[in-house]
């Protein structure tokens, strides 16, 4: 299938707008062919048809909310709802926290209720929260909306990239994914720390959730800022089934996340390891450039398959994808 050109400038809005939500401002400002249109955080919401700027609306953000923007700033208790009940926004970047694990499926359930159709793209990290989304597939094709999942770095750059390696075996034996993460402060990204903290031992998502900010600071104070993850339980796994690579169980996911130093603590890579159709053993290694940071890793795959969403909304495929079976397209 070639996927068609997507020709208009596409409208894309920004829900959630910490650390993620505000790199993906920075990176849509040079792009011809998004425009930003809409950001939204837990108090208030920003829209503006012919587009937004981003140092004003991170400085709006800084003051309390996004919703303080003048004059395209709505402040509001019930921002997700009355952004998209009231404005043409053609695709969303999901920057949402997945606090509780029930809370992305929650906002997908919303956009379905709402009547709204459209593209939206999440960065969804836990295998569970992405099979809490396979139960919607079927409402999600009927309500004319085109969800990608698992569209981050890990899950979703990484996966994809593994995807395309098992090509050239007859048969996938595992896949290993190993991440380094470095950020200069923790509150930069507080939600994806609170997810991360949810993965070490003795804790849960229901337990970093409850933590304050001074919990978080003196759990990081203990471990020198580190936080050392293995075989976390990743979508990773679930989207490589899916897309009929391996079972989930031949993929491992594990990290390394530096709170205090943006240089990153190892460099992240993808091994597929598989056995070739003359019988060879051998591993593919993908490794991604240490300069780039985790927002760059994590925003521009959004993007680009929030472009591929479109192309395939646009021939009027709705339903939910996976980063690991859809092509990400490139945004100019
Ligand atoms: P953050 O804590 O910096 O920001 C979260 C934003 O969401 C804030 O602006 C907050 O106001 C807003 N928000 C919270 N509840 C809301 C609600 N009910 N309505 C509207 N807005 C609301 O978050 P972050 O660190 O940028 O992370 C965002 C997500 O990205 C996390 O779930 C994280 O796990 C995920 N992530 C994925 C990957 C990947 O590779 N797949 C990598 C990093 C982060």
């Amino acid at each position: 299938m070639i996927i068609d050109k997507v020709n208009d400038p596409i409208k894309v809005g920004v829900l959630g707008f910490g650390g993620l939500g505000q790199a993906a401002a920075r990176i849509l400002a040079p792009k011809g062919e998004m425009v930003w249109v809409a950001a939204a955080d837990r108090k208030g919401y920003a829209y503006n048809g012919a587009g937004l700027n981003p140092d004003a609306v991170i400085n709006a953000y800084n003051q309390g909310s996004v919703g303080y923007l003048e004059p395209d700033g709505t402040l509001s208790n019930n921002t997700i709802q009355d952004l998209v009940e009231n404005h043409a926004v053609e695709g969303y970047f999901l920057a949402l926290p997945n606090l509780p694990n029930t809370f992305m499926a929650d906002v997908a359930r919303q956009f379905i209720k709402s009547g709204w159709k459209g593209v939206l793209v999440d960065a969804l990290k836990r295998t569970s929260a992405v099979e809490q989304l396979l139960e919607l597939q079927t409402q999600l094709e009927q309500a004319g909306i085109t969800y990608l999942t698992g569209c981050g770095a890990t899950p979703g750059l990484l996966t994809a990239a593994a995807a395309v390696a098992a090509q050239s075996y007859a048969e996938i034996h595992s896949v290993k994914i190993t991440f380094g993460v470095g950020i200069a402060n923790w509150e930069g990204y507080r939600a994806t720390i609170r997810e991360d903290i949810a993965h070490m031992p003795g804790y849960d998502v229901e337990t970093a959730r409850a933590m304050t900010d001074e919990e978080v600071s003196a759990l990081l104070d203990k471990t020198n800022g580190i936080i050392a993850l293995e075989n976390m339980e990743h979508a990773d796994d679930i989207m490589l089934e899916l897309a009929g690579i391996c079972s989930r169980d031949r993929v491992t996911v594990g990290g390394v996340v530096d709170t205090r130093n943006p240089k990153k603590p190892l460099s992240t890579n993808v091994k597929i390891t598989g056995r070739t159709f003359e019988g060879k053993i051998s591993t593919h290694t993908f490794t991604l450039g240490d300069e780039t940071s985790m927002a760059a890793n994590v925003c521009g795959p959004a993007f680009g398959y929030l472009k591929a969403g479109v192309a395939l909304q646009r021939r009027g495929m709705t339903g939910l994808f996976t980063a690991a079976e859809i092509m990400p397209q490139f945004v100019k």
